[in-house]
């Protein structure tokens, strides 16, 4: 089987641009994968035009793993998220091909399911004003979707540092959360990568009378070694660090682990080459104890694509989803993803991933040219102005 050609299909939402890819092989299968690149949707676009003549036309989709050796390596250019996207777009579809090839659920051909269902948490809920009686009500309508794990960013445009009366709002927006979830649900707090570690270590403090489930991205991605400087002094508070979604090479997660500066792995299959090398880092982690929470701030084929390799790591612990707190028509883009239900997802569907993209649907909503700021006052509400 070859693939004989690929089709970006852009879905415009409120803030986030989602790249669906549509490749078709000589046999009649057709495969989707998907991304979402924040602010960088045009780049993934012209990284495909140039690699689709190069590596994925006439590829063979069964041989996954050669196709994305060649275009990690025969570029010679470092490989960072807009390649690591588009591989990762091209990669996903060829295991949808494969599922159909084979009439079988991508899971089953990557050793099968070891959970019966899958742990998921919300994002994207508290599109709110930033005050505890708006962000309790948010909450609660959380939970009336059907979740028992909560994650948000309370923090505002926070960089580096916050104003003292910053940290007191912080404190009574996470209080207010806790109060409207009572004690037995989780929530996780996001610091986005925007603080230097004596903060995040502070506000680690401050919340922990609240018992986060994690604290995620405490500092800024690049240095590992401040990483491990704020893991230090936030394990004695008994929280979780969860890290990894702007990792995006296997090698770029070595001296993370050799650190152990992270308890939990946040990668984004989507960002980090597909399916297969996301498996593989899964049982690199594994041999550190490490969980694998992944980060999926994707549509429904990233979704779909999430939910199969969860069901097959023995260290998956909880799948972010955005999806139930976007416009309707993001799930309507390519329906069969199963619905959260109780806090878990079922097993995903196949053939393949399970999932059929509406194209009449993405035609009705196109690219936006939007920028998503989340150092900008009120990016939480999620509706960015078009540029
Ligand atoms: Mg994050």
């Amino acid at each position: 089987m070859k693939i004989t050609g690929i089709t970006p299909l852009v879905l415009g939402t409120a803030w986030r641009n989602i790249t669906f890819l549509k490749v078709e092989t000589d046999e009649g299968l057709v495969g989707v994968g998907e991304c979402r690149v924040v602010n960088r949707t045009e780049a993934v676009l012209g990284y495909l035009a140039e690699a689709a003549p190069r590596y994925i036309i006439g590829s063979d989709p069964f041989e996954i793993e050669k196709l994305v050796q060649r275009m990690m390596m025969e570029d010679y250019m470092r490989a960072g998220d807009i390649v690591m996207s588009g591989i990762a777009m091209v990669e996903v579809a060829c295991w949808d091909i494969i599922g159909k090839a084979l009439n079988q659920p991508v899971y089953r051909l990557l050793g099968g399911a070891v959970h019966d269902r899958i742990k998921a948490y919300a994002n994207g809920w508290y599109t709110v004003e930033r005050t505890p009686s708006e962000f309790h009500a948010a909450a609660l309508a959380a939970l009336a979707k059907g979740y028992r794990a909560l994650k948000f960013d309370p923090f505002g445009a926070g960089y580096y540092e916050l104003e003292r009366p910053e940290k007191v709002k912080v404190v009574g927006l996470v209080e207010a959360v806790r109060d409207a979830v009572g004690p037995d649900v989780e929530i996780l707090i996001e610091m986005h990568g925007r603080f230097n570690p004596v903060t995040a270590v502070e506000m680690a403090r401050e919340l922990a009378p609240f018992k986060p489930s994690w604290v995620e991205e405490p500092v800024p991605p690049e240095n590992l070694a401040a990483l491990k400087k704020a893991a230090d002094a936030i394990a004695p508070l008994g929280i979780p660090i969860a890290t990894g979604e702007r990792l995006h090479t296997m090698p770029e997660f070595r001296e993370l682990f050799e650190l152990q500066a992270a308890d939990i792995i946040q990668v984004d299959l989507t960002h980090f080459g597909g399916i297969l090398q996301t498996k593989k880092l899964a049982a690199w982690a594994d041999a550190y104890y490490m969980l694998m929470a992944p980060h999926n701030v994707g549509g429904p084929v990233s979704t779909a694509a999430a939910l199969h390799l969860a069901a097959t790591m023995p260290n998956f612990k909880i799948q972010e989803h955005f999806n139930d707190f976007a416009e309707a028509y993001v799930k309507d883009a390519a329906p069969g993803v199963p619905p959260v239900v109780d806090g878990y997802f079922a097993l995903p569907s196949g053939p393949g991933l399970g999932v059929t993209l509406n194209e009449d649907v993405i035609r009705a909503h196109p690219y936006r040219p939007l920028h998503f700021n989340l150092f900008a006052a009120d990016w939480h509400k999620r509706q960015v102005a078009r540029d």
